[in-house]
């Protein structure tokens, strides 16, 4: 018979969003145990494969302004954070370089206009420089000659994303996460199973957790997804021939791609956004695509060497925002939603789902109330079926408390 260990709180899934709630409510003394299908290195998380570029003002280009916000907060707390851990994680603010060929120049009025609509002014003012070709030159010394215009948001940030998975697990288990890797499918009802008990529960599965966030049935009958995946593929290429600095993004009516540099000559070119749950291998199409733009961006990169063709599915909702969901009476918090920007927002969010979890924990609802800097509207989701919660913490929390 299985041994139980008790615990605080389950964390499930040890992605990008489990690894930081993991991290965050260690340090805050509370018994963790971290529970994943896979093993440490979340190779089978979309967190892995991202390129994990940190910039709200490029993300508003196509986002609403609540992602905008929740970045500009999030990227505050990846520069406190990463300081606090014990082992070095890049991490750059040096901004982000936009160009475009000559032939597409009317892209460049979608994404400026599409800019200031939604980004607050004043970050459009700090961060948005228009650059001549020799200003392009100034910036990125490689791609002198090559462009005749382009952007520069000033600010705009990137880290490791891998090398930060790495050092927050790291450091959680040196304060005392207890991890079980290699769990299979596991949900919060499986635990018991598991030799597991936890006061609450944090559900951090990502697309692993689509069951648990459906919608109910429309007047048809019909069962809306309320988590869907929208796949994304990036090569990782090997390139020392090439020097960009920071991350560049290539505006193309067909084929828009990015390409982040990371530590040690390693260069993220992505990504594609299907609507599609298909987790095969990167099609063709696709690796032409992306390499082909990446080439046309720098020829150096011909002689680049392709590491890894990478796809997986970023965890959407149908708002395309993120969402905390909480159920009172089964003590499961589910946090989720993070679609292509949870490396841009998730220290906010988890934060405010941590908030939510220590409430639980300390059976005070008054502590449910999450601080206004972390609020969105729509950001809790009580499980509103619980009779429990008729007139409980919960359903403020649904209504007045967070606007
Ligand atoms: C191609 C691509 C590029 C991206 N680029 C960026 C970017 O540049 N900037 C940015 O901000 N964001 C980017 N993102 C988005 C970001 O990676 C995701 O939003 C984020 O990883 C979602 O975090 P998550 O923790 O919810 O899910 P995940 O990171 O997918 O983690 C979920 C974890 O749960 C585990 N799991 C699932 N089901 C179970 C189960 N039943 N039992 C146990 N464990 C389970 C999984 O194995 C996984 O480890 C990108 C995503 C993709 C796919």
């Amino acid at each position: 018979m299985t041994a139980v260990q008790s615990f605080d709180v389950a964390v499930l899934g040890a992605g990008l969003a489990g690894r930081l709630s993991a991290w965050h409510l260690v340090r805050a003394g509370v018994r963790v145990a971290l529970i994943e299908r896979g093993g440490p290195d979340g190779s089978g998380s979309a967190a892995h494969v991202a390129a994990a570029m940190l910039a709200p003002l490029a993300e508003s280009a196509i986002a609403e302004r609540r992602i905008v916000d929740l970045g500009i907060a999030s990227v505050d707390l990846w520069r406190t954070w990463l300081k606090e851990l014990p082992e070095p994680v890049f991490f750059q603010e040096d901004g982000t370089l936009v160009v475009w060929h000559a032939r597409d120049r009317s892209e460049v009025s979608l994404f400026t206009n599409r800019m200031r609509a939604v980004a607050p002014p004043e970050l459009v003012q700090q961060r948005l420089r228009a650059l001549d070709g020799k200003g392009v030159a100034d910036v990125e010394p490689e791609l002198a000659g090559r462009f005749g215009q382009g952007l520069l948001l000033q600010g705009e940030g990137q880290l490791d994303n891998r090398g930060a998975m790495r050092a927050l697990l790291a450091c959680a288990i040196s304060e005392g996460l207890h991890c079980i890797w290699e769990a299979g499918e596991v949900e919060a009802s499986s635990l018991p199973a598991l030799g597991i008990r936890a006061n609450v529960v944090l559900d951090c599965r990502g697309l692993g957790a689509r069951t648990a966030w459906a919608e109910p049935e429309d007047e048809n009958g019909r069962a809306l997804p309320g988590l869907r995946g929208l796949r994304g593929e990036v090569v990782r290429v090997h390139a020392p021939d090439v020097k960009l600095h920071r991350p560049v993004r290539l505006l193309h009516p067909r084929y828009p791609i990015y390409i982040a540099p990371k530590p040690n000559d390693l260069y993220v070119i992505g990504a594609t956004e299907i609507e599609s749950e298909d987790e095969s291998p990167m099609s063709v199409r696709s690796a032409l695509e992306l390499l082909s733009a990446a080439h046309s961006l720098h020829p150096a990169f011909g002689e680049a060497r392709v590491l890894e063709l990478n796809v997986q599915r970023r965890p959407t909702r149908p708002d395309h925002l993120p969402a905390i969901r909480v159920d009172q009476a089964t003590r499961v918090v589910r946090v989720n939603g993070l679609y292509r920007h949870g490396w841009l927002i998730a220290p906010a969010v988890t934060e405010a789902a941590c908030h939510v979890v220590r409430a639980m924990l300390e059976d005070d609802p008054a502590a449910h109330a999450v601080p206004d800097a972390l609020r969105w509207p729509g950001m809790i989701q009580p499980v509103r079926e619980v009779a429990s919660l008729a007139s409980g913490a919960l359903a403020d929390i649904g209504t007045g408390m967070l606007h």
